[in-house]
């Protein structure tokens, strides 16, 4: 997970906002088509195309608009919050979408199974708005065969951990498939610094922690700075 740093809500999802009057109120329901989009580009933009839970990329096509508070849209029983739920600071973009809209949807099958879709309408204790939520969060590779698992673990800093504990399994963060993709995205990563000299290890690791579109780029930091010096982290 890595500080999401807001940015400003497209004009024409101010616009359509804006024409609130006695007989229309704008819902997320009633937010479709172009406006719906441009809110989506939006967030996809601000968070470098890549998941606001996991880091895998995404796209329009395999993402949703995420609620971090949640619009309990699904639980009848919870109270709706419906400015909340078309409130730009509280939307995201997810990986996964929820039913079949496209072909690209058996590639991303294994996203209902993490991230926002699996959050559904629970409350997250730490979330990428936090500007600190990295720190709550270690990665783990283990060696299987030529290739990498890595696991997301809760920091050593035990007033962080049960938070990070519930975070990381309420998102299902170390389901098979995206410690998998973890693993790929680390050995690319191992494969590219091989021959280097610390300082451009180092020059390479800065370039990953700008804000950019390459996948688990706060994984690969993790593990890199911690490759380069034990101690450091
Ligand atoms: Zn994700």
């Amino acid at each position: 997970m890595r500080y999401i740093k807001k940015g400003q809500e497209p004009q024409s999802f101010t616009d359509w906002k804006s024409q609130e009057n006695d007989d229309w109120q704008p819902t997320y329901k009633t937010l479709r088509g172009q406006i719906k989009a441009e809110v989506h580009d939006a967030l996809l933009e601000e968070q470098g195309y890549i998941c606001c839970y996991c880091g895998m990329s995404i796209t329009r096509n395999i993402s949703h608009i995420e609620h971090l508070q949640p619009q309990n849209d699904r639980d009848t029983n919870l109270p709706k919050d419906l400015a909340l739920a078309i409130d730009f600071t509280n939307l995201l973009a997810s990986c996964g979408i929820p039913e079949k809209s496209n072909q690209e949807y058996e590639k991303i099958l294994h996203c209902v199974y993490h991230c926002g879709i699996k959050k559904g309408n629970n409350l997250l204790p730490v979330n990428p708005l936090q500007p600190d939520c990295e720190v709550f969060f270690r990665y783990l590779p283990i060696l299987q065969g030529e290739e990498y698992d890595v696991e997301i673990l809760p920091t050593e800093e035990p007033d962080k951990q049960q938070l990070a504990a519930d975070t990381i399994k309420t998102l299902n963060l170390n389901y098979s498939k995206l410690t998998a993709m973890r693993g790929s995205a680390i050995k690319g990563a191992l494969e590219a610094i091989e021959g280097l000299t610390q300082e451009e290890i180092e020059r390479f690791i800065k370039s990953y922690e700008q804000p950019n579109k390459q996948a688990f780029s706060f994984a690969i930091t993790y593990i890199l700075k911690q490759f380069l010096d034990p101690k450091s982290i």
